[in-house]
């Protein structure tokens, strides 16, 4: 049976088509899992000390399998695996760059052939809703796939005029072994960021997914092996992070390692490489990011993006607006609209199709959450909405605001990373730039308003690696992502990450002036 639902309440960029509706198939909300070992050289492991950890749905706090616990000596495989795929003469290092693309294009295909299971499997183990996985997550991964497909034989180097009778060109060559450590709130979706550009630039992969959402990324492995990329390419060990994830960031025979998480964790990652082999680091990490909103915004579109920019995947995003600022002639009616619209957001079984809101993704952060919001009464923030637990089981909260936020407040500091908005009220520009950019972090930010000059001077202001302007989470494969200060080192997508997985060789000939 096909159901419609109209994806009205969606921001524009996740709407697959033009047309504002898509047919969703209804899910199987207990879908089979095929994948939960550790994946080397296209087999199947179990780890070596035969371990294995429980993944758990978040909405009903139980068990869905078991999977392998990979640890330093399954990872030391994994690497071992990716340096010989790595070897001069290799399959894979002879492979035309045009058949790298094929074979990510390849995989694409079959990323869209089996979307409704793998949309399915993402909604058991992470809990987002599949309405979402199905319509945003599983096809912006088809995407992104897609447009590093393009870029396998298009990174070419140049030809330089140097000084003398020499012939000088640059080759941009693979890193080499890249280690990629990635997180729960995306998990499909961080797999393409990373796998998209590392293999069409020519580098093999070890890849540790988190530990509260593996098996997609392991299906994903199984469709690596069916379209035909050799053996030791992408090797994938699922386990926990400071086993399995801190043996990659140190180890001696890994040549690059891209990390998305919080940024505590990414300055272990940054230590590791500097204590072992300086292997190039990039990050994506935390963000506290403002919403400005100005006195004469659409108020409308300005509280729709703003609720989204917030609340979207239960708030679990890196670039979440936490920090929206109103302008105060608006505040009052800014906070009333988005009390009303929070208020009406629904909360629950993320297999219901109506449902726009699923469960955080464990218990920890559940309690993490529940902490924060705890610290903002404490602190004197006003509680206008939610303020706790969304039903006796399963990890929901509700959709929470607090309004007379005041600047050194905890909440309005630290990351959330989940359904909570702090709204705090300002004056001028000046004083609003000033106090967006008073935070360690620059990842994303947003302003609304009708004034160009007004858009044009906060977004050149602002510190933060995306500024978006009358809209909020617009991702495209096309446009580079990453973030200022503590939000991370280097980029993700679009033409920039292409420089972070690839060596620049400069090649000098000297070419004789007379033919001997
Ligand atoms: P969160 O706190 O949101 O779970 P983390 O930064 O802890 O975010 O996790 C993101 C990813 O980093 C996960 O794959 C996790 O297993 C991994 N990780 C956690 N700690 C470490 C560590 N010490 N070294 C390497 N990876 C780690």
């Amino acid at each position: 049976m096909l159901r419609t639902v109209f994806l009205r309440t969606f921001p524009r960029v996740y709407r697959v088509s033009a047309c504002r509706s898509l047919t969703i198939p209804a899910p199987n909300s207990q879908p089979d899992v095929h994948y939960n070992k550790i994946f080397i050289n296209n087999e199947w492991h179990d780890a070596v000390s035969k371990k294995t950890f429980p993944t758990i749905n978040p909405a009903t706090g139980e068990v869905i399998c078991h999977v392998a616990e990979g640890d330093k000596v399954d990872v030391d495989k994994a690497v071992e695996a990716a340096k010989n795929a790595f070897k001069l003469g290799s399959p894979w290092r002879r492979m035309d760059a045009s058949q790298r693309g094929l074979l990510l294009n390849r995989l694409a295909d079959c990323i869209e052939r089996d979307s409704a299971y793998l949309a399915e499997l993402e909604t058991l183990d992470n809990g987002k809703p599949y309405a979402i996985s199905y319509s945003v997550d599983v096809p912006m991964v088809v995407k992104c796939f897609r447009y590093f497909a393009g870029w396998a034989d298009k990174w070419h180097g140049m030809t330089i005029p140097v000084d003398g009778d020499y012939f000088c060109y640059t080759r941009h060559e693979p890193v080499g072994v890249c280690g990629q450590i990635i997180p729960w709130n995306f998990p499909l979706l961080m797999q393409a960021w990373k796998l998209g550009p590392a293999l069409a630039t020519g580098n093999t992969v070890v890849m540790k997914p988190a530990e509260q959402t593996p098996l997609t990324a392991l299906y994903v492995a199984n469709l690596i092996q069916e379209v035909g990329f050799p053996a030791g390419v992408v090797n994938i060990v699922p386990g926990m992070g400071p086993t399995a994830g801190a043996a990659i960031a140190s180890h001696m025979d890994v040549d690059k390692v891209a990390f998305t998480g919080s940024t505590d964790v990414g300055q272990l990652i940054q230590q590791a490489s500097a204590n072992s082999n300086l292997k190039k680091v990039t990050l994506e990490l935390g963000g506290k990011s403002p919403n400005i909103i100005l006195s004469d915004a659409d108020m409308e579109n300005a509280v729709e993006q703003s609720h989204l920019g917030l609340f979207f995947n239960q708030g679990q995003c890196c670039c979440a607006g936490s920090r929206t600022f109103v302008q105060e002639s608006v505040y009052k009616e800014f906070m009333e609209r988005s009390v009303e619209k929070a208020k009406k957001r629904v909360v629950g079984d993320p297999f219901d199709l109506k449902t726009e809101h699923g469960p955080q993704v464990d218990d920890k952060q559940f309690q993490k959450i529940l902490g924060y919001i705890g610290s903002g009464k404490r602190e004197g923030a006003k509680l206008m909405c939610g303020g706790g637990a969304a039903a006796d089981r399963g990890y929901f909260i509700q959709p929470t605001i607090f309004g007379d936020v005041q600047d050194n407040m905890t909440i309005a500091r630290e990351e959330i990373f989940g359904p909570v908005m702090q709204i705090l009220k300002f004056k001028s520009l000046e004083e609003v730039i000033e106090r967006a950019n008073d935070s360690k972090y620059g990842l994303a930010a947003a302003v609304f308003t009708k004034d160009l000059d007004k858009a044009n001077y906060i977004s050149s202001g602002l510190r933060a690696g995306t500024v978006w302007v009358n809209c909020y989470n617009v991702f495209a494969t096309q446009a580079p992502f990453g973030g200022y200060k503590a939000s991370g080192i280097g980029r993700e997508l679009g033409q920039y990450v292409l420089d972070n997985y690839t060596e620049v060789k400069t090649v000098i000939t000297k070419v004789p002036q007379k033919n001997s």
